[in-house]
């Protein structure tokens, strides 16, 4: 605009003229001007004027008019497009400005200065409630300190913005918000920024629950036993090198929590177990962790404890677990063994969880409902075992071990029908060991299929050469069987095997499982089962009576006899529940088919007693106690002196039990 004038003026007054005549135009009396008498000069200054009128302001006008119809049009089309882009967008979209108090000083806190209504949606109110309000205010405390921080910052010039995740408390909890948040230039407005946020509260919430999947037990909603192992690591990292200050962890194993499953199935089992895990989380203390590491079993973690403290708290989880627990209308008495274990600094979890673990079968094996602090004797049991594993592997290859038979006699003939193989270790130094002092240590170590093997083989091999009395049948000889072997691969094969090497007729075998064997058969053992008693093999429940397995369990199974503990035959004179238990089994095995025998029979009058009951057979001190393989020859077999030859009652005088 400074130049133009200076180039109009340029033009002098020739220059036009010769400009004119050079675009062979000439001034004309129609023209305009041309009836004012002018001479040339003058009205070549007109028209000069004329022009310098028209470029300098007609010409500008109509070019400024234009563009700034242009400009405007340009503007508003521009603007609906930044409010459509603004309100119709899918993301919440908030224009903000820094608060200020009354008195003009700026505050910490952002105010909503516009809103698209997604963004209103998402706070949950409607837009016009939402205009001038204080946006921040609204997010959790952290989220308006952390805010506050980054538009104090974006102030100074020291942050481009802030991305992440806010909380918008809210009365049916928080919702979370992935936010945005730039500032906006110095020159649309000071102190503003703009805030764009979706919700993430569906992501959040399934990530949460992903993770509390990993790390939680999915019934009791306790810790899992990643979480748990991870929390000792943790609290004993913390602890002082020196100091009194321990952790400590208890190990809970509910006791005969089985019994509830199987009288009242799982649903009700796992309903016991939600109630264990509430009752346990009320004795937690803020900084406790109360787990499910699996099954029956939970530990209670506290990070520092001090002297006695553990202990009370193993009091409390007793006192809380032995009140009834009611399912549906059942209540279900469910008592705690506790180990409890003192973590210092230096011990890991792992020797923490093994030690409580061993404090706490010494608990079970103390009579259950107790607790029982771990200390060296337990870690003790423990090495003993692995020596002991050992030495059976010793004696096993170096053929210490041998069977002992203990007959079983017909109540009604006093003659001997079948004998038991029972297992004897001839320790090179402590002498005849029976099985109680070191069964279990072989059973848990793996050593018992091979074990069970050679007991089979060599009682088989013994009976096979038995021949009956004078016309009658040769007696029948029971095996026991243990879990393990049950379990193991081929056990089927194994014991035909047996029978092919010894000769052995199978109708001449019975094998007995202790009743909690028999508690859970899987499909497989089942038809193991049918296989051997089809073979013309028998099968009996060992120790009927003393687990917890519902009656129908012996219909279940393929069994041809039920043997009944000695626990009941010892007590059944002077108590009457113990007879009645007796009274039940014998009337339970006539009704299904089932043999009878009576174990542990010492005394005639318990003999009596049994032979009023209708049971069959007998096993006891009072006939023989188990005599070495090799002594139970046919001529013991055939009855040995003193033995009642019982017919519904015994004869007076029954001479003392002879001793094996
Ligand atoms: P069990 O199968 O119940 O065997 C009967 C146990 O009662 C035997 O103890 C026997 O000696 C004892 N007994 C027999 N009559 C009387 C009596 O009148 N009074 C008393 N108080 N006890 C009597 P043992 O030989 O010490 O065997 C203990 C347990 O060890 C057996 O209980 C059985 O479960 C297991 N066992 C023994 N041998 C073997 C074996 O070869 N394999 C397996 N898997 N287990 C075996
Ligand atoms: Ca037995
Ligand atoms: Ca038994």
């Amino acid at each position: 605009t400074t130049r133009r004038p200076w180039r109009l003026r340029a033009l002098s007054q020739r220059a036009l003229v010769t400009w004119l005549d050079e675009r062979g135009l000439r001034w004309r009396a129609d023209e305009p001007f041309a009836g004012a008498e002018l001479d040339p000069p003058t009205t070549a200054l007109l028209v000069q004027g004329y022009l310098l009128t028209l470029a300098v302001v007609a010409l500008p006008l109509s070019v400024a008019a234009n563009s700034r119809r242009h400009v405007l049009q340009g503007l508003v089309a521009s603007e609906r497009l930044f409010r459509q882009g603004f309100s119709e967008s899918l993301v919440g979209m908030v224009l903000l400005r820094r608060c200020r108090d009354d008195a003009g000083h700026v505050l910490g806190g952002l105010d909503v200065v516009e809103l698209n209504g997604v963004a209103a949606r998402l706070l949950g109110e409607p837009e016009d409630h939402l205009l001038g309000t204080c946006w921040t205010a609204r997010l959790g405390e952290g989220d308006q300190v952390l805010l506050a921080e980054v538009v104090e910052a974006t102030a100074r010039g020291r942050s481009a913005g802030w991305r992440g995740e806010v909380a918008l408390p809210g009365d049916h909890g928080s919702r979370f918000l992935e936010l945005a948040l730039s500032p906006l230039p110095e020159s649309v407005g000071p102190g503003m920024f703009v805030a764009q946020m979706i919700d993430v509260t569906a992501r959040r919430e399934a990530e949460e629950r992903l993770t509390a999947q990993a790390l939680q037990d999915a019934l009791t909603g306790l810790a899992n036993r990643t979480l748990l192992r991870d929390r000792i690591g943790l609290a004993l990292s913390v602890l002082p090198a020196d100091g009194p200050a321990a952790t400590a962890l208890l190990f809970c194993d509910l006791d005969d929590f089985k019994h509830v499953n199987d009288s009242a199935g799982h649903t009700v089992g796992d309903a016991v177990l939600v109630e264990v895990a509430s009752r346990l989380r009320a004795l937690l203390r803020p900084g406790d962790l109360a787990a499910r590491p699996g099954g029956d079993e939970f530990v209670l973690l506290r990070a520092a404890v001090g002297p006695g403290e553990a202990e009370a708290l193993a009091e409390e989880v007793i006192a809380a677990l032995c009140r009834p627990v009611e399912v549906d209308g059942h209540a279900f008495v469910v008592g705690v063994s506790i180990g409890v274990v003192h973590g210092r600094a230096g011990s890991t979890a792992e020797e923490l969880l093994r030690d409580a673990d061993a404090a706490m079968y010494a608990a079970k094996a103390e009579g259950k409902r107790r607790a029982v602090v771990y200390f060296e004797a337990h870690r003790e049991h423990a090495r003993r075992s692995v020596r002991l594993e050992a030495e059976l592997r010793r004696a096993l290859a170096e053929d210490e071990l041998r069977v002992h038979l203990q007959p079983v006699v017909d109540l009604r003939t006093g003659a001997t029908v079948a004998a038991e193989a029972l297992v004897r270790w001839q320790h090179p130094e402590h002498g005849l060991l029976p099985p109680a002092t070191w069964l279990d240590v072989a059973e848990q170590s793996g050593l018992m299929p091979a074990l069970g093997t050679w007991v089979l083989e060599r009682a088989c091999a013994v009976a096979a050469g038995w021949t009956g009395p004078e016309g009658g049948r040769p007696v029948t000889l029971h095996v026991n069987v243990s879990a393990r072997q049950l379990e193991q691969q081929g056990f089927v094969d194994t014991v035909r095997q047996a029978l092919d090497r010894s000769g052995l007729p199978p109708e001449r075998l019975v094998l007995e499982f202790t009743e909690t064997h028999l508690d859970e058969v899987s499909d497989g053992l089942l038809q193991d089962l049918v296989a051997l008693r089809a073979a013309g093999i028998g099968l009996a429940a060992d120790d009927y009576g003393t687990g917890y397995s519902p009656l129908t369990r012996i219909i279940e199974l393929p069994l041809s006899m039920i043997k009944i503990d000695r626990c009941f035959v010892a007590d059944m004179l002077e108590d009457v529940r113990a007879r009645a238990v007796v009274t039940t089994l014998v009337r339970l095995g006539q009704s299904l088919g089932l043999e009878v025998v009576a174990e542990g029979v010492e005394t005639a009058p318990q003999a009596r007693q049994l032979i009023a009951l209708g049971c069959g057979a007998a096993q006891g001190y009072l006939w023989s106690r188990p005599v070495p393989a090799e002594a139970f020859t046919p001529a013991v077999l055939r009855r040995p002196a003193g033995v009642p030859a019982a017919r519904r009652a015994l004869p007076a005088g029954v001479s003392p039990p002879a001793s094996g």
